[in-house]
């Protein structure tokens, strides 16, 4: 994103709660965003709106995700990150290798979406934007961050969330 709002992003998000036209709105200008950005994933407070909705598509698959809550997480893996509120910067972030997260959908309906590999990184780098945390607070090994330039290097080798 060109203008990170930090204060939207370092705050915690507001419960969206009833799922009205102007939240439908919000997530169809969410996934514009993440399609112009070729990014996996996208947090409505990275555009601004500290609520808390989130999208991810990966292997093609789209997902919305209203009030997402991680309610299980299993086993710990590493991989590198980066995000698009903060482009050019990649880390290398522990996560847990599997999640379990309920949420609602653009209706409004409840659902359980059981995550592994790259989809549940995803989800929690995510969900963290709704509490204020950004990908930098989870590095544990701070040698591993690193800028990249390429724009195609970081599509390569990298989620970008
Ligand atoms: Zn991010």
């Amino acid at each position: 994103m060109d203008s990170p709002k930090a204060g939207a992003l370092r705050r915690k998000a507001r419960a969206v709660g009833r799922v009205t036209p102007q939240i439908q709105q919000l997530i169809d200008g969410m996934i514009d965003a993440m399609h112009e950005a070729s990014g996996v994933g996208l947090a409505a407070p990275q555009v601004g709106v500290s609520k808390r909705v989130i999208i991810t598509e990966v292997e093609e698959r789209l997902q919305v995700l209203v009030d997402p809550k991680i309610v299980k997480r299993e086993g710990e893996e590493i991989g590198t990150e980066g995000c698009l509120s903060m482009p050019g910067i990649v880390a290398d972030v522990p996560r847990a290798a599997r999640v379990i997260v309920k949420a609602k959908n653009r209706k409004g309906k409840g659902f359980t979406l059981d995550a592994d590999g790259l989809l549940a990184r995803v989800l929690q780098h995510e969900v963290d934007h709704l509490d204020g945390v950004l990908f930098l607070d989870r590095v544990v090994d701070t040698s591993t961050i690193r800028e990249v330039t390429a724009s195609a290097e970081v599509e390569a080798a990298v989620t970008a969330a």
